[in-house]
């Protein structure tokens, strides 16, 4: 057998646009970012809070590393599970207002976890077409049917769901990574009572972001442990962290520590890395001001973007609430331009193509933080019109 043309697999992706680069930082992920010896505001993590680099939270993780050393050793049920790991499972459960917590390694571990321990055989799945990608391949990897139903869409889900005598499992995003959209959860709870389906909701971007104390969807919805039965989050995104959690009722996470491979078959994270998530959750809820400053710059940078729609440039700007404020360009090409504009600029934007999001909806996708400035922002929208202003210079020549 031959090996694959990688060279040529490569290029092939270069000339669609398609080649991915990853930018080295040599500074901790914050608002002003070092790329290649550059400054760089980052628009671009989902660092929403600004704890990446939080100083209790650094102090947290070296005070555990002085005690408990740097790896954990072994999985959880061997011998890894440490107390940090412990206490930190406690407060998450008590943060989201539910019985219990199971902390993952990662969301994508999460969301594996999840489909395979609760979907089984002869089960149905029907997840919404935007999903995130672990939750895609968390019902591949399960041995249960799935369907999918157009991005929340309640008129064919319920088609789906009325349709199907089998045990069934609504499974969405709550808030939609690439498009930063809230799924309508309080529909989706009152038809899984109806339909008798359990609905399952990766919190990833609503936790820490949504809901009065930034508890996420769970606080934004007002929905608690029996409506929403199966509630993930992840520690790396507004939290500033690293890892992920599920939570719900306690017999349910007991069996999630029993069965979900992507739990026992694996390293439990470094217990210096729990402690620094702790100090981070504690740090949210000892100041509330970060939240509020996040949701200042979410309607802030609304607010101005009305100037940038006002020139009429030929994109899509999503109607998002949330941290995640994506722009859709459309092809690969003028995307990846734009973006290479934005960044000699000294702006980091994320620059999002197929397969992450579909064909033709290439989009910048901006990120905002507790920790940017109005000014930031101001520049940021000032970068984009330019940047824009140019393409169409160039595209109209
Ligand atoms: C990032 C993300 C994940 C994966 O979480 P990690 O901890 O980064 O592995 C899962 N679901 C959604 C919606 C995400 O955005």
């Amino acid at each position: 057998m031959k090996f694959l043309n990688f060279q040529q697999l490569l290029e092939q992706r270069a000339e669609s646009g398609l080649l991915r680069q990853r930018q080295t930082l040599t500074s901790p992920q914050q608002t002003i970012v070092s790329v290649d010896g550059k400054q760089l505001i980052n628009f671009a993590s989902n660092d929403y809070l600004g704890l990446a680099n939080q100083p209790q939270a650094v102090q947290a993780l070296t005070s555990a590393a002085d005690r408990y050393g740097v790896g954990a050793g072994a999985s959880h049920l061997v011998c890894g599970h440490q107390k940090p790991h412990q206490d930190l499972e406690e407060a998450l459960a008590s943060f989201v207002g539910r019985e219990a917590a199971i902390t993952f390694s990662s969301g994508y571990m999460a969301n594996l976890a999840i489909l395979q321990c609760l979907a089984k055989k002869g089960d149905l799945i029907i997840a919404d077409k935007l999903n995130h990608a672990s939750l895609i391949d968390g019902v591949r990897l399960s041995d249960a049917d799935s369907t999918r139903f157009p991005h929340c869409d309640l008129a064919i889900l319920e088609k789906r769901l009325k349709k199907s005598s089998q045990n069934k499992f609504v499974v969405t995003d709550s808030v939609f990574s690439m498009d930063g959209d809230i799924a309508p959860l309080t529909e989706m709870v009152a038809m899984c009572d109806k339909y008798d389906a359990i609905l399952i909701v990766d919190d990833a971007h609503g936790f820490g972001v949504i809901g009065e104390n930034g508890k996420g969807s769970a606080e934004h919805f007002g929905l608690n442990q029996k409506q929403l039965p199966v509630l993930m989050a992840t520690l790396g995104k507004a939290l500033g962290g690293f890892g992920a959690f599920v939570s719900g009722e306690k017999p349910f996470v007991d069996y999630l520590v029993q069965q979900a491979r992507s739990y026992i078959y694996t390293t439990a994270m470094p217990a210096s890395i729990a402690s620094a998530n702790l100090a981070n959750l504690n740090h949210l809820k000892q100041n509330p001001k970060i939240l509020a400053q996040l949701k200042s710059n979410i309607s802030y940078f609304r607010q101005q973007c009305e100037t940038f729609k006002s020139a009429g440039f030929p994109v899509t700007i999503l109607p998002s609430e949330t941290a995640i404020q994506p722009i859709i360009v459309g092809d690969n090409e003028s995307l990846l331009a734009i973006n290479h504009r934005i960044l000699e600029q000294g702006f980091l934007v994320g620059a999002i193509r197929p397969p992450t999001v579909p064909a033709n909806s290439a989009r910048l996708r901006i990120t905002l933080s507790a920790s940017h400035s109005h000014r930031q922002i101001d520049q940021l929208i000032q970068s984009l019109t330019n940047a824009f202003a140019l393409q169409q210079k160039e595209v109209n020549q």
